[in-house]
């Protein structure tokens, strides 16, 4: 007997099968998706892989495999959706299958991964401006070591193989650091269960009314007769969408199945999480980024082990080992999260239609303000509508505003607040109630320039201008995280006019300040969103101990609940309309609508939108918070520019140090599909993308528009396939289908 194993590894050379031999006492245990050990290459190093096929002869097989994994094994549908996306999404089918493993697996045997109930954590010792100035005289020099410090600063009190893993440093250099003073290593209780606190109340169903019933009865129906549909719940937030998810996984449960939840990242927080512990108890996984590593072990085998039937999580929870599939929900189903912006590039709603038709169960996507696709393919019948148009608390709708801020200007207000925006302001505070700024750019200024000739103050790895941060005192690099001292003299011209251009919120924050001397405030960006202090002990505080006003970019827009929140500023509602990339304007929208949400839960709330563009309908329709209206006007401009649902956007992007070979490459590539394509797709030729540089590689892109399908694949498949292609060592080339972003 033999075997076709996959090595999980990334390099592009091996992303193909070599055969084994498969040892008489394991021909009983083996089967496709089993995990296994190998020696491999020259060295006979075990490497770990995975069987993708078994067969009864092999002209090449001459090594055995040396051990299964039983208990990390997958399954043979893991395999064959991994081959499916590595095709569809131009990547290693191992790229895929890690997708699919248990946290923390990272290649090595499940005997030798720390399992104890007690662990290792490493806290720095020295105060982090203790350390930089340590690393400025030069007296921290190693790359690895700043590395690991720096990352300390913003992960203090890690697991210490967490630590390593993703710092990708191995244990001497810890070791090292903490000979010299700079870390401590302390041994504490490891946390694996992430609720052992709660204490959560009961939470029983609630009496749907008319519109939710009719919703939930339809989907039941599917889950009754087990067979496959496609839904669309689109409700404004609080029209009780969630509260059919619950019921909708009740009628699974009751099935004896398994659901999965997916919500995005940033909405992950105990709030939402609680909902679903108060219905379902112990029976609840969670799965996401901000749970250890070894958390998210234990939660994996919770599901694997069918302890826990109900998974929540973000974007990677569509692959949770769960065994008998009754429903998949997808909340706020607009997130731009569901699609990976790294390898694998995979667009967990599609994977999400594939993996319930697969198991014959339903997909139910959820949202107040649909993507522009999602409701096309509705209004056309592809998707089963179901639309709630009452809050189901019978809470109020905010009154929007809009103010023109090219009026301010003209009556001399030089400000970023304006007068209408400062006047509510002081009225909140007098009142005692909340207010919320919203601001999506970080930082202080977001532009240096020199007055006298024109030169802006650039990242040196990127071409990307500098931020200035005031609480750093330092310009910083968004992008690749380069940071220098402040400027006041121009490295040009010697001038020493330099104007700091442009508002991020940190200068918010302080104008703020200025003008209420008596308000607290707090914000919250990724400056201030750290593991020690995290996106929900901020909204907690902003909560709990009433803050006056909470500034922040898009983190705030999602979770919690703020009773006391009656006004809603946006400061520039314009930031994101003009950026090249086809789901600009529908984002502006949804996070308007979203960010409106925010005010008067409770009782009447206050919403203020400024713009320099008052007429455009992306605006206009925010104030009005009419989905449909927008979708009406936004889906005739798809169709006049064709952009999706019209067609598909396929983005081949390259990126290196070699200028010359990312030319060469992109131009034999481009020339490669041009031969062969027909006349239903159209390529643009190569250039440099938007920002041409980061981190100091070049990036250079090709655009393709067309319907994506099987025949395209090949096409592109065949672009790629050039020997000299293969071979390219400097360029990484990737391929991304509906891209999040043009970059
Ligand atoms: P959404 O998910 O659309 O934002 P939720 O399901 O969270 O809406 O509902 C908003 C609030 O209304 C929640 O507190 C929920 O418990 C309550 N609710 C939902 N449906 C009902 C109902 N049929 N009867 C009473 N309260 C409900
Ligand atoms: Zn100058
Ligand atoms: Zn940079």
């Amino acid at each position: 007997m033999f075997a076709e194993i996959i090595i999980n590894s990334n390099a592009k050379a091996l992303n193909k099968t070599f055969d084994y031999i498969v040892p008489k006492n394991m021909e009983n245990t083996i089967k496709v998706g089993a995990r296994v050990f190998v020696p491999f290459g020259k060295s006979m190093k075990l490497e770990d892989g995975f069987v993708i096929n078994i067969k009864n002869s092999s002209e090449f097989a001459n090594k055995e495999i040396v051990k299964i994994e039983q208990e990390e094994s997958l399954t043979e549908d893991n395999i064959i959706l991994a081959k499916l996306m590595a095709r569809k999404y131009f990547c290693n089918i191992s790229d895929c299958i890690r997708l699919m493993l248990p946290p923390g697996t990272g290649g090595k045997e499940l005997s030798t991964r720390i399992k104890e109930k007690t662990g290792n954590f490493a806290f720095l010792k020295r105060d982090i401006d203790e350390i930089e100035l340590l690393i400025q005289e030069g007296k921290i020099k190693s790359e690895k070591h700043i590395k690991v410090l720096r990352f300390l600063e913003q992960n203090d009190g890690i697991y210490v193989p967490d630590l390593e893993l993703l710092t990708e440093t191995s244990n001497s250099i810890i070791k090292t650091l903490v000979k010299n003073g700079h870390v401590e290593i302390i041994e504490k209780q490891i946390e694996r269960n992430p609720f052992v606190h709660k204490n959560i109340e009961k939470d029983l169903p609630k009496i749907l009314n008319e519109e939710q019933r009719k919703c939930f009865e339809s989907i039941s129906f599917s889950i009754e007769n087990n067979e496959y549909s496609k839904n669309l719940i689109y409700g404004i937030t609080g029209s009780g969408k969630t509260e059919i998810y619950l019921q909708l996984i009740q009628k699974v449960l009751e099935k004896g199945k398994d659901s999965i939840v997916l919500v995005p990242e940033i909405s992950l927080t105990p709030q939402m999480v609680d909902r679903f512990l108060a219905r379902f108890g112990d029976n609840v996984a969670v799965l996401h980024s901000k749970l250890s590593i070894g958390e998210r072990y234990d939660e994996w085998q919770k599901i694997s082990k069918g302890d826990a039937k109900i998974v929540i999580g973000a974007r990677s929870a569509i692959f949770a080992p769960v065994k008998k599939l009754g429903i998949i929900i997808i909340d706020e189903e607009h997130d731009i999260s569901y699609k990976s912006d790294t390898t694998p590039r995979y667009n967990a709603k599609d994977l999400a239609k594939y993996i319930a038709e697969k198991n014959n169960c339903p997909l139910v996507l959820g949202s107040a303000t649909p993507e522009i696709v999602t409701m096309y393919h509705a209004k056309k019948g592809d998707i089963n509508l179901f639309t709630l148009t009452k809050r189901a608390n019978n809470s109020n709708l905010p009154n929007v505003e809009i103010v023109d801020m090219r009026n301010e200007l003209s009556i001399g207000n030089r400000s970023m607040i304006s007068l209408k925006l400062r006047e509510k302001i002081e009225e909140n505070i007098k009142n005692k109630k909340q207010t919320i700024l919203f601001l999506n750019r970080r930082g202080y200024s977001t532009f240096i320039m020199c007055r006298e000739c024109g030169y802006v103050a650039k990242c040196k790895n990127c071409n990307i201008s500098l931020t200035y941060h005031m609480v750093q005192n330092k310009l910083k690099c968004h992008y690749c995280g380069f940071e220098c001292g402040i400027i006041s003299e121009c490295p040009e011209c010697k001038s020493k006019k330099i104007k700091y251009f442009g508002t991020g919120t940190q200068k918010l924050e302080d104008e703020i300040q200025k003008l209420y001397s008596e308000a607290s405030t707090i914000r919250m960006d990724i400056d201030t969103v750290t593991r020690k202090n995290s996106h929900e002990e901020i909204l907690n505080k902003f909560k709990n101990e009433n803050i006056n006003i909470l500034i922040g970019t898009q983190m705030i827009v999602k979770g919690h609940h703020f009773p006391n929140v009656t006004l809603v500023g946006v400061i520039a509602a314009d930031s994101s309309l003009y950026i090249e990339d086809y789901r600009a304007v529908e984002k502006t929208f949804q996070t308007l609508v979203q960010v409106a949400g925010r005010s008067g839960r409770e009782e009447k709330g206050d919403v203020i939108i400024q713009t320099y563009n008052p007429d455009h309908y992306a605006i206009i329709d925010s104030q009005k918070q009419d989905y449909n209206l927008f979708y009406s006007q936004e889906i005739e401009l798809r169709k006049l520019l064709n952009y999706p649902p019209f067609c598909d956007i396929i983005l081949i992007r390259f990126s290196g140090k070699n200028l010359n070979e990312i030319q060469d490459l992109s131009h034999l590539i481009f020339k490669r599909i041009n031969k062969v394509k027909k006349d239903d797709i159209i390529i643009y030729k190569p250039v440099p993308s938007p920002i041409d540089k980061i981190k100091n590689k070049y990036r250079w892109r090709i655009v393709l528009k067309c319907k994506l399908t099987s025949k395209i694949l090949d096409i592109i498949n065949y672009g790629l396939e050039d020997e000299k292609i293969k071979k390219c060592k400097d360029t990484s080339i990737v391929v991304d289908i509906n891209p999040n972003t043009m970059n």
